[in-house]
């Protein structure tokens, strides 16, 4: 349903006619480590994330996992070496 409170026009799965049943009853304003991600805007009420009604639990366990503006760390991929072939290639 779309938000008529603090997101007003956002489409929103907490918002039902009663109004908003997040915790607390509307969402939390984005935190410091949010600034300049593309999911944080500018609303009447303040600045608020599209898709995360509290931003600073996606912080507390380190980066956020949806935020634009980090680089993700890509695990290197390393190829398995066999040791014993290895050795056998190295006495050749
Ligand atoms: S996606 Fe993450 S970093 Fe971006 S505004 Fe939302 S909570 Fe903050």
């Amino acid at each position: 349903m779309v938000c008529t409170s603090s997101k007003k026009g956002v489409e929103c799965f907490f918002m039902n006619k009663s109004g908003c049943q997040f915790n607390g009853g509307s969402c939390h304003p984005i935190v410091d480590a949010c600034n300049g991600c593309q999911k944080a805007k500018e609303f009447p009420a303040g600045k608020f994330c599209l898709i995360f009604p509290e931003p600073a639990t996606k912080w507390r366990a380190g980066k956020c996992n949806m935020a634009t503006h980090v680089e993700k760390v890509v695990a290197k991929e390393t190829a398995k070496v066999n040791p014993l072939k290895a050795s056998k290639r190295a006495a050749k």
